[in-house]
């Protein structure tokens, strides 16, 4: 029986420092949910750092004991490290320049020399622990060159990599100085495997034009190895946000968002603060609403969660500037003294008041200028399994409008468009309400997290017994 091994730059757990003592917290992304859902007899070790800086090799040491139980190994970042590649080339280089943000792509040889180093202190941690017939999978942007390294230790070994977020096109993947180094990194798997169909097409495009292999059908020859490069588009937990345990009697402000939401309509809009998420175009268009149809004044409102992010990185901090400056401009400009036309959060919210704020929205606007997937669209489309009532409005530019063709799709730039498409869910009928979300959520319970773990894990063990039949 093949083993799983997992490398990903953080672990599923986080370990805070409070009064000197560590504490270790699940931190429950859509990976950790779906790989509990593989066949249990699945023998597994996830190698991460722990998101904390732990310099004294005791302590590193008794993290390292108690993590074991878990199966989880794990890779200890100075502070030099996370500066420079997480924040530096990870944070700074290619999330900017894989969202076609390239006016922010820092171009800095320090930041790559530590994105290798650190990708070569992932391999070290990873290639004492894989035995021959593992299936390793390594996961997202800033472990690029992992692949190949893990490759080069095992010419033989199964290698899956999966990019969470967008695959640029060529013509801008090609700007970057250490292009061919990045693909040749990721083309050390045997299986890769991206959100969307248009992901896929421009990364085959870049390997044929910068290193040369042509494809057929998705299937690459690289040496003497076929690779296969396909569409894993990630799906949620469904029932967790369908059928959620939440407790409203709890202290938390579940309850106030309700007594907040009655009498009006609600559009919610919900990211962390990302440029690429289109936060500022959003307030634009939702004050070009405000302008147009007066008559909505006072029963909508705008209730927008922004969680923060990157505080570290220069134009997160200029963006939170933005977004505050929007929001008194048009709380200012419109607000009345029984109505606040956005409600603004700047904090992250715990699992019940997120689950109630997606119950409560009327209308989810959802504008990101670019976005690998955006997985809250998914969730509040699941969330509304029970009321069959609300309206996704959802950016032509997420991942998720892919599968999510029922949604009011917008072009994020296109101010005039989502105003309309504000207008159009305010009028639409119960039915069409209706329709358009069964439509959806379909879809969203049969794609599930459990789905796309189980998919990505099935297609590589084929290609795996595929090549052993061939040696
Ligand atoms: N989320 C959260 N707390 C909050 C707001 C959001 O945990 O206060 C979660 C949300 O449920 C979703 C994730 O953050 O699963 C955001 O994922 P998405 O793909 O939409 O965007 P990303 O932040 O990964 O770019």
């Amino acid at each position: 029986m093949p083993r799983l091994v997992i490398i990903s730059n953080r672990l599923p757990i986080t370990i805070n420092r409070k009064d000197g003592e560590l504490h270790y917290h699940p931190s429950a992304g859509g990976l950790a949910t779906g790989l509990n859902s593989l066949d249990q007899s699945l023998e597994r070790i996830w190698i991460g750092w722990p998101g904390q800086e732990v310099n004294d090799p005791e302590e590193q040491e008794v993290i390292r004991q108690d993590l074991l139980e878990e199966g989880l190994v794990p890779v200890f970042l100075t502070q030099q490290e996370i500066s420079l590649y997480y924040e530096g080339f990870s944070n700074k280089t290619i999330w900017p320049h894989f969202h076609y943000f390239t006016q922010y792509t820092t171009y800095n040889d320090e930041y790559w020399e530590a994105y290798q180093q650190a990708n070569r202190k992932f391999a070290d941690a990873t290639i004492p622990l894989i035995r021959p017939d593992d299936l390793v999978w390594v996961h997202d942007y800033q472990l690029m060159l992992l692949p190949a390294m893990i490759r080069q230790a095992f010419p033989k070994v199964s290698i899956g990599f999966f990019l969470h977020i967008p695959f640029p096109s060529y013509e801008v993947f090609r700007v970057l100085p250490w292009r061919k180094e990045i693909l040749e990194g990721v083309l050390g798997a045997d299986q890769i495997g991206f959100h969307t169909f248009n992901y896929m097409r421009h990364f085959l495009s870049a390997s044929y034009r910068i290193a040369g292999f042509e494809h057929n059908f998705g299937k690459l020859t690289v040496g003497n190895r076929l690779i296969n490069v396909d569409v894993f588009p990630m799906g949620i937990d469904y029932d967790k946000y369908a059928f959620p345990e939440i407790n409203l009697n709890g202290d938390d402000s579940s309850f106030s968002i309700k007594q907040l939401a009655k009498g009006k309509k609600l559009i919610i809009s919900i990211d962390r603060l990302d440029y690429t998420k289109g936060i500022p175009n959003r307030l634009l268009t939702f004050e070009k609403f405000l302008k147009k149809y007066p008559e909505y004044h006072r029963k909508v409102s705008l209730m927008m969660l922004v969680v923060p992010s990157r505080a570290n990185v220069d134009q997160y901090q200029e963006l939170k500037e933005q977004v505050d400056k929007l929001v008194g401009n048009i709380n200012g400009q419109f607000g009345t003294f029984d109505w606040t036309p956005v409600q603004y959060f700047y904090r992250s919210l715990n699992f019940s008041e997120l689950i109630t704020l997606y119950q409560e929205g009327d209308i989810a606007l959802i504008t990101p200028l670019r976005d690998g997937m955006n997985l809250v669209a998914k969730e509040y489309v699941a969330s509304k399994e029970k009321s069959k009532d609300g309206v996704l409005i959802l950016s032509e530019m997420a991942g998720a409008s892919n599968e999510l063709m029922d949604a009011l799709i917008v072009n994020p730039q296109d101010a005039n468009g989502i105003v309309d498409a504000i207008h159009q869910a305010l009028v639409m009928t119960e039915h069409e309400r209706r329709w358009r979300l069964t439509n959806m959520q379909e879809k969203l319970k049969k794609y599930n997290v459990r789905h796309w773990a189980a998919t990505f894990f099935k297609e590589q063990k084929k290609l795996m017994e595929k090549q052993q039949d061939q040696q």
